[in-house]
């Protein structure tokens, strides 16, 4: 098993079950790939030190899964954003709309307002970003919530991103300043490495830490789950995959900061896209200092971490090739949000991990081939 993540974990312990020894290796001097967690030693915060994780799904297998390793704490994520002067409530709901236009409306009024005075209608199918956004929301809503901090996050103008990334309606007229709308939601009480180390104690189960896997190894085991990035493993031979990463410069303060776990910001010329606060990931406990992260956006260079995958239309074109020649590898199946070059939460992570295991225990009982990926990359 390549990566201690959590495909790598979930996978590895499944298997384990089965009556399989397993090898996990990473090239970290931690577990839990990305949504590894460590407590700062000067003010005692749980820091998600890849930036935050909530964990969140409507599937109840998954949330089975993990509330059998740890107990999990309840957490709403409430997300706040600074834009032109003012703080507003995110996603933008009938109280971000009644303050934006400095009015009372009730639902129906604001659906009506919004419909009348703001979407533009003379787009009809909407082909871009900036499209979907006027015709929905209109100019002066698009401007100040989505503008800015889009062109941040994905470092183009938004009439150069398709009109699939924003949801077809993205406001609510109600006062649900929920993020997710899922039905589980909450935090795992020591964090998520904590739940992964759990996952990972297995008696059949070996991890190596700083330990890099490199393809020519391949034939020393009877079967590799690869979670690293599709393209790493070939060494870029294609060319490499676009992703955005991310930087976080990590400050300290004395107190609450902003009395808030996010704070997006919105305009362009602010540079970071937004600032967590970590303690308030954990409102359970009670910390009188406090550790932040300014998080910013830029382009992926061949030294720093994937986070986000690109996928337009000259990455999807690369994607095929490495698909193609993966295809032709022996005994390796591609997994997890590298090994697939897609952004998968965590709750689909796991249901893809457990499902990736179950089929490979499937194939070998039935002597069917062991697929190269259990669900397409395209
Ligand atoms: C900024 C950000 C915020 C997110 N927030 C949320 C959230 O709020 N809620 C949510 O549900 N999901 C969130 N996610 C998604 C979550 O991080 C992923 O679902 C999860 O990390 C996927 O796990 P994984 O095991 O597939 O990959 P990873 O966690 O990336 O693990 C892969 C591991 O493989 C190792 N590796 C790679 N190549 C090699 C090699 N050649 N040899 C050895 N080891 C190797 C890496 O070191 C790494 O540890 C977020 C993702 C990002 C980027």
């Amino acid at each position: 098993m390549v990566g201690a993540g959590l495909s790598g974990a979930v996978i590895g312990r499944t298997l384990a079950e089965a009556g399989h020894d397993i090898t996990i290796v990473d090239t970290r001097d931690h577990i839990g790939g990305n949504c590894h967690t460590e407590r700062d030693t000067a003010t005692g915060v749980l820091v998600h030190v890849y930036g935050p994780h909530i964990f969140h799904t409507d599937d109840a297998g998954v949330w089975d899964y993990v509330t059998s390793f740890v107990a999990f704490k309840p957490y709403t994520n409430r997300v706040k954003t600074t834009a032109r002067g003012q703080v507003f409530s995110l996603p933008v709901n009938l109280h971000t709309i009644n303050q934006f236009f400095g009015k009372t409306m009730r639902p129906e009024e604001a659906r009506a307002f919004i419909a009348e005075t703001q979407a533009d209608t003379s787009i009809d199918t909407p082909q871009t970003f900036e499209e979907q956004a006027l015709k929905f929301v209109g100019p002066d809503l698009y401007e100040t919530f989505f503008k800015g901090y889009t062109m941040k996050q994905w470092g183009c103008h938004p009439s150069e991103l398709p009109a699939s990334i924003l949801k077809r309606l993205p406001l609510r007229f109600n006062y649900d300043d929920n993020y997710f709308s899922h039905r589980f939601q909450g935090m795992p009480e020591h964090g998520y490495t904590d739940l992964i180390a759990r996952i990972l104690d297995h008696p059949s189960i070996a991890v190596h830490l700083d330990t890099r896997f490199d393809r020519s190894k391949a034939g020393e085991y009877d079967h590799v789950f690869y979670s690293g990035p599709l393209d790493g493993f070939f060494d870029y031979e294609l060319g490499q995959l676009g992703y955005r990463t991310l930087d976080f410069e990590r400050f300290t303060h004395d107190g609450d900061y902003q009395g808030c776990a996010v704070m997006n910001y919105g305009d362009a010329d602010v540079p970071y896209t937004r600032i967590t606060e970590h303690k308030h990931f954990a409102p359970w406990e009670s910390h009188d200092a406090s550790v932040c992260y300014r998080e910013f956006s830029r382009a992926c260079g061949p030294d720093d971490i994937p986070y986000y995958p690109i996928r337009q239309v000259k990455e999807k074109a690369l994607l095929a090739d490495y698909v193609k020649l993966a295809e032709t590898t022996e005994n390796t199946t591609f997994v997890g949000r590298l090994g697939t070059y897609r952004y998968l939460d965590m709750d689909v992570t796991i249901r893809e991990a457990l499902d990736t295991a179950q089929g490979y225990l499937d194939a070998l009982e039935n002597r069917r081939p062991i697929p190269t990926f259990c669900k397409s990359p395209l």
